[in-house]
């Protein structure tokens, strides 16, 4: 009875985590560069636009981290100048 409480309990937890990070890469993001939907994981904190082309390095798991995000838009506004 206890192990399989523990075994259920430790099983629910890895497959929750596993599956987040599994969605987060198969998700296809907003590309800075053409504003596509079409940023994909490619490797390790690595994302590529399969619309343009455009690579850029991410969080591990997700395109755009918070400090990438703020960098994004300090770039956005200098472009428009
Ligand atoms: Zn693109």
């Amino acid at each position: 009875m206890s192990t399989r409480r523990f075994g259920a309990r430790y099983g629910a937890t890895v497959r929750k985590r596993v599956e987040a990070i599994e969605k987060k890469k198969k998700a296809r993001y907003q590309c800075p560069h053409c504003k596509k939907e079409g940023l994909e994981w490619v490797a390790f904190g690595i994302w590529e636009c399969k619309n343009c082309g455009f690579k850029m390095g991410g969080a591990a798991f997700e395109p755009i981290s918070d400090t990438n995000a703020k960098f994004l838009s300090i770039l956005e506004q200098y472009k428009k100048r």
